[in-house]
């Protein structure tokens, strides 16, 4: 139910669980965390935030990006199993997920005839190995890979992705379920809303929807779905 990203020189992990407490007042059932770190790192447990951080206590934790997910389950129990962030099957490419992908039950039957199997009963993974199925096939970008795959979704989303061999880049969409960009010095934030973004800037981008969001420390690029540079609109937020 909520989302938090960071890219920048700063250590990604405590920036994003402090973004999970800040979005723990919407209402979740499990949580999880994604960091680049040499490879790509996946730690997600059903129950709060303080829980999964209980787990991790005494891990290396380090990286300079990070995504991190509340869970309210809408295909699939919530357990640590449907508990985002998942891994594509290649186990290159990470993925957190709000909303509903409507159409996923033809998608995954389509990725099951070509041999993929799941490790989750989520609308979500499914979504992550069309992706990553695009992806490999094409042998196009990530953010390629994304646009083309939201084309044929059918549903809301919000998601954030990142790839292992690239410890920069998220690459975020949204369609219906919100997403607010901070704008920092040489860093990004990225989450379903201000509030865990607000202590570290007041610039903010709300992104539209049908739009993708391809974001480094220094750069942030929007795109709509047919690959058009979009202009992003910078909203100054209010100290109080
Ligand atoms: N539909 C996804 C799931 O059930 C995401 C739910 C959410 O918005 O947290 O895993």
């Amino acid at each position: 139910c909520g989302i938090v990203g960071y890219t920048g020189p700063r250590q990604a992990y405590p920036i994003v669980l402090k973004g999970l407490k800040r979005l723990e007042y919407r209402g979740y059932d499990s949580s999880g965390v994604a960091l680049l770190n040499g490879g790509l790192h996946v730690y997600k447990k059903k129950g709060k935030v303080a829980e999964l951080e209980d787990t991790l206590i005494g891990k290396n934790m380090e990286g300079h990006i990070g995504i991190g997910h509340t869970r309210w389950a809408t295909h699939g129990e919530p357990n640590d199993r449907n508990a985002h962030p998942h891994l594509s099957q290649s186990g290159e490419i990470a993925i957190i997920h709000n909303g509903i992908i409507e159409n996923y039950a033809q998608l995954k039957q389509d990725l099951l005839a070509k041999g993929y199997t799941f490790k989750s009963d989520t609308d979500t993974e499914v979504l992550l190995n069309f992706i990553d199925d695009i992806r490999i096939n094409n042998e196009c970008p990530l953010e390629e890979a994304v646009r083309i795959a939201l084309r044929r979704v059918v549903g809301a989303y919000c998601i954030l992705v990142i790839h292992k061999d690239d410890p920069e880049t998220i690459i975020a969409a949204r369609k219906g379920s919100p997403l607010v960009i901070g704008i920092g010095k040489g860093e990004h934030f990225l989450a379903s809303d201000a509030s865990p973004i607000i202590e570290y800037t007041k610039e903010v981008v709300y992104v539209n929807d049908y739009e993708i969001a391809i974001v480094r420390p220094d750069e942030l690029i929007l795109k709509n779905l047919g690959n058009e540079k979009q202009t992003p609109f910078i909203t100054k937020l209010d100290m109080d």
